[in-house]
């Protein structure tokens, strides 16, 4: 089946629409993707017909609306094929869902002397948490240091790995570069010392197929709205007897079983790890995102990217003073690059200026642009409703840019 992408750009209202005269292209979709209209149709029938709070309710509303937020639960769990909805937690967000981890799981069982692993591509929110507990606890960071494309250096992480290490915490795929890590070999080794493994998976979720059982990684964080549904929502993946370890993570409503003012008895999970009212609406739109995502099928929206990518890589290597950041062999559709001698901050407002939605900047990944010697890259990335086209536009703005510079 070859995707119909003109039937799925008219699926995203957003989509059509001009900027400074020109019509919007959206390149900027590993910041955030655009929401289907299933996905706004589905907050807005919340709101209109079943607006309610959840699990408590002996009313019709509430049963739905709980019914509703349940379903979700269980389409994460298809997605990420776990073994059971009790292992999806909802959360904000990736960088909750990873700030979760370290202050339950990381406060408990990681202590003075003991060692967690990251690596040099990780985004701000992979990299804090870890240097917190560690400064709270006497922990020490180590990190994967990478080559010149952008890709780990997997020999260094093996020599990293010692029975002192108790978490690698790990970008799936780069948000800065693209590069996919090689994730199972990481799990197997880093498992083999008995260190429990975090995914970041905000980047890889909506590019490729995630099967937690296969991988088995024990912790996967990522976010809904750069998977086509609502922002301010998340998912945290664990494996249950991991989860039930842990201590809860914030206390109040929903996560107990009883409570007495000398003692209270906490929930199970995932429960234990929702306190108070959630983000009802948009978990509940979050299913129309996921449903967006299935019917096109993850391997056909991966083969578009990689043929967008493929051509902008094509179209944009010769012109002069065009320097591509991150060149690994195994990437998402992220095409970051610095035109010579031209901040990237100039570059993204041309671009604009063309109607032409690019990030520029460190894109939280100061330590990783400091790596290559740059103070950020102007990053253009790809999602299913992206054309030829529109690279092709791209390509011309940036070449025309660079002429300017190079006059
Ligand atoms: N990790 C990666 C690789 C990301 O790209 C991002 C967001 O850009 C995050 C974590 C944080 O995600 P959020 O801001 O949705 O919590």
């Amino acid at each position: 089946m070859n995707l119909n992408i003109d039937q799925i750009r008219g699926l995203f209202p957003v989509l059509h629409q001009e900027v400074h005269g020109k019509p919007l292209i959206y390149f900027d979709n590993a910041a955030t993707t655009q929401k289907p209209k299933a996905v706004i149709e589905a907050l807005v029938n919340y709101y209109e017909l079943d607006n309610s709070n959840i699990h408590r309710g002996a009313h019709a509303l509430a049963d739905r609306a709980t019914r509703y937020y349940e379903n979700t639960r269980e389409s994460v769990r298809d997605f990420i094929n776990a073994k059971e909805s009790a292992e999806i937690i909802f959360t904000k967000g990736t960088t909750e869902s990873i700030n979760l981890v370290a202050l339950t799981f990381g406060r408990k069982f990681i202590g003075k002397g003991d060692e967690i692993i990251i690596s040099t591509l990780e985004h701000h929110s992979n990299i804090v948490p870890w240097q917190m507990l560690c400064e709270e606890k006497g922990a020490i960071l180590k990190v994967i240091p990478i080559n010149e494309a952008g890709e780990i250096l997997f020999e260094e992480f093996e020599k990293l790995l010692s029975p002192k290490t108790k978490l690698v915490s790990i970008v799936h795929a780069s948000n800065a570069l693209g590069t996919i890590n090689p994730v199972k070999k990481i799990i197997d080794a880093a498992h083999l010392v008995g260190a429990k493994v975090l995914l970041d998976g905000a980047q890889s979720t909506s590019h490729l197929e995630i099967d937690v059982q296969d991988l088995d990684c024990d912790f996967m964080a990522f976010s809904a709205h750069k998977l086509y549904g609502p922002t301010g929502l998340g998912v945290l993946f664990g494996k249950r007897e991991v989860l039930e370890a842990m201590p809860p993570f914030l206390g109040g409503g929903e996560m107990i079983k009883e409570v007495t003012f000398e003692k209270t008895t906490y929930n199970d999970i995932p429960f234990k790890f929702e306190a108070g009212t959630p983000n009802i609406a948009d978990v509940i739109a979050f299913k129309a995102a996921l449903d967006f995502i299935k019917n096109l099928k993850k391997s056909e929206i991966k083969a578009h990217e990689d043929e967008l990518l493929a051509y902008a890589n094509e179209l944009m290597k010769d012109i002069k003073g065009f320097i591509p950041v991150g060149t690994a062999q195994d990437k998402v559709s992220v095409l970051s690059f610095n035109i010579n001698q031209m901040h990237p901050f100039d570059v993204g407002q041309m671009l604009d200026a063309r109607g032409i939605a690019v990030r520029t900047g460190h894109h939280c990944t100061q330590p990783l642009m400091k790596r290559f010697g740059i103070e950020g890259t102007v990053r253009a990335s790809f999602a299913v409703y992206n054309t030829k086209s529109e690279i092709e536009q791209l390509a011309e703005g940036v070449a025309r840019i660079a002429r300017l510079k190079n006059k």
